[in-house]
């Protein structure tokens, strides 16, 4: 089959290997679409520490069924699925809870297994998920990314009515701004960039420029209170660390974003108990692609259009260009006619 290859960081070929064969309770997928996403370009430059190479990255998977391995039921050949990337070990602490997205032995489909920007891809059956009729592939590749956002607004039990601030208008952000609001909360988002923080408006999130006087600001809108719910999507340890002054007493904080490893944060030790706060990590992921699939039918969500679609087989140019020009597009989505 062709795919796009990466042999090592910033060598990226588009060349022929073998096809994946189903084995027991598993089914290939032809990719008709798959999204480009951060953690791609991290592995595309070899800064992604969960890869291996050669490597067909890809995660954000939409396809139609190929091949039905033996032992799977209830999936059939040629029916439009999208690929859910998170492969537990089933036997850890986090798998027995029911968090197999913090598996101690992950099997990330695009990252340390063969992903989706290849004509097929092979998953797990319980893996595969089914499309919704009527959503195009490229729209439904966006089940992903909008899954994290479920997953951080399930973390932060983001009820209606309540004040979220969003920190960071990049495509987890923009997720997580539809997602809130689709949960009938009042979305604030902030960013550095004027240019996100216009299209995050035009989202329905009010928004706020992410300088010096955000804290005044926030405080300001929620009558000094500060906002019961704060979802960090940016991955900065100074908007982190800010989090603290910016939620409510007795609120809840979610870092979705992902700082560098080894980087510390330091926040005031006795505001943890003075303002009784939830402080929550959210990992990828589990249980969140069904939401996703429904949230994208129903027209809820709007963030897929600014997807910018290329030709699968282009890839390796297509990578140079967003680790030259990041600002070049909001997101890339991989296409095979
Ligand atoms: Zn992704
Ligand atoms: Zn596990």
């Amino acid at each position: 089959m062709k795919a796009a290859i990466i042999d090592a960081p910033r060598r990226m070929r588009v060349g022929e290997c073998n096809a994946p064969e189903p084995g027991r309770g598993e089914v290939v997928v032809r990719v008709r679409a798959a999204g480009i996403c951060a953690g791609d370009l991290y592995i595309y430059v070899g800064k992604n520490p969960y890869a291996n190479y050669p490597r067909i990255a890809g995660h954000e998977i939409c396809g139609t069924v190929e091949k039905v391995g033996p032992e799977v039921s209830g999936i059939s050949q040629g029916s439009v699925v999208v690929v859910e990337p998170f492969i537990g070990c089933g036997k850890c602490y986090p798998c027995r809870v029911g968090k197999s997205n913090c598996c101690a032995n992950l099997g990330l489909i695009g990252t340390n297994l063969p992903g989706g920007y290849a004509e097929f891809v092979v998953a797990p059956a319980r893996n595969i998920h089914p499309v919704p009729a009527g959503l195009p592939p490229v729209i439904a590749s966006f089940a992903e990314p909008l899954a994290i956002g479920v997953q951080a607004c399930r973390r932060a039990e983001v009820k209606p009515g309540e004040d979220v601030l969003i920190l960071g208008c990049g495509p987890i952000g923009l997720a997580l701004i539809e997602v809130a609001k689709a949960r009938g909360a009042r979305v604030v988002a902030a960013d550095v960039s004027e240019s996100r923080l216009a299209f995050a408006r035009t989202l329905g999130a009010e928004v706020l420029k992410a300088d010096k006087e955000l804290t005044r600001k926030v405080l300001e809108q929620t009558n000094g209170e500060g906002a019961a719910v704060v979802i960090e999507a940016t991955g900065n340890p100074e908007a982190m660390e800010q989090t603290v002054e910016l939620v409510a007493s007795g609120g809840r904080i979610v870092i979705v974003g992902l700082v560098r490893k080894g980087v510390n944060i330091s926040i005031p030790g006795l505001d943890i108990t003075r303002k009784e706060m939830t402080l929550l990590g959210s990992r990828a992921s589990v249980n969140c692609f069904p939401e996703a699939l429904q949230l994208l039918a129903s027209g809820k969500i709007q963030y897929p259009k600014v997807a910018t679609q290329l030709s699968m087989w282009e890839a390796p140019a297509v990578f140079e260009k967003l680790v030259n020009d990041p600002a070049s597009m909001h997101k890339g989505v991989l296409v095979i006619d």
